[in-house]
């Protein structure tokens, strides 16, 4: 079984379909660890190319705040203010798919799907510590995450905890991962629509569990085409130059 992992599109349709071109022909599932709208001005077509994938999908905050689920208090002037337009905008179904999202976690065949950690969907598991304990929850020994928008992830072997930092070889298009049956994994695809670890290309991950290895890809997009459609909707600046510098 090998699986397409993505996570927070945030309705950057043009980034998601360069990830869909990459990745044609190498997964049998897809998977999708939410934050499909927010920040983007993309968001119906989004939803609607995730469900064409047949994907199991599960929720992300921005997908509560941005269908009315939640009332996005929480968030900063200019995240909360993408939530709004992107309210203003939702077709009625896809409100209603983005509002009935199951949070994680979500077990799927052998695998687990979680937006921000074990316990708490929206915690953002930034360092070891805060890792540990998904790592040690988790219900499968491989597990996905997404939120933090970071590509990587941690590890844990007999009390050893690693941070796991994909290395991008100029030339190729991922960075490999060989798994290890004894070792727990708690993995961030990194994000497909708003990278923020300094690499503005799409981040997506495959996980082939029958030959134990989980691909890091990065893949570039028009972004300016994106940045182009947000300014025309009246998104806000910040929102529009944080693609091009992948934080
Ligand atoms: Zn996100």
């Amino acid at each position: 079984m090998r699986f397409l992992i993505i996570s927070d599109i945030h309705a950057n349709h043009t980034a998601l379909e360069a990830v869909l071109e990459a990745a044609k022909d190498r997964w049998d599932r897809a998977a999708c660890l939410g934050d499909l709208v927010g920040y983007g001005p993309d968001p119906n077509e989004v939803v609607d190319r995730v469900r064409a994938l047949g994907a199991t999908v599960i929720r992300g905050n921005h997908d509560r705040a941005g269908s009315g689920l939640a009332d996005a208090e929480d968030f900063n002037p200019v995240a909360k203010a993408a939530a709004l337009w992107t309210r203003e905008h939702l077709r009625p179904e896809v409100l209603s798919y983005l509002q009935e999202l199951p949070p994680g976690p979500l077990s799927v065949d052998g695998i687990t799907l979680i937006h921000g950690a074990v316990r708490d969907e929206d915690e953002y598991v930034l360092a070891p510590g805060q890792a540990l304990a998904s790592l040690l929850e988790m219900p499968s020994p491989i597990s996905f995450f997404g939120h933090t928008h970071l590509q990587g992830g941690f590890s844990l072997l007999d009390n050893q905890l690693k941070v796991l930092q994909p290395a991008h070889q100029a030339g190729q298009t991922f960075s490999a991962l060989q798994l290890d049956p004894q070792t727990r994994y708690f993995l961030n695809p990194g994000s497909v629509g708003q990278p923020r670890d300094g690499d503005a290309r799409a981040a997506f991950a495959i996980c082939d569990l029958d030959h134990h290895v989980v691909e890091y890809w990065r893949v570039p997009y028009d972004l300016h085409a994106v940045q182009e459609r947000m300014a025309l909707v009246g998104l806000h600046p910040s929102l529009i130059q944080r693609l091009a510098l992948g934080r």
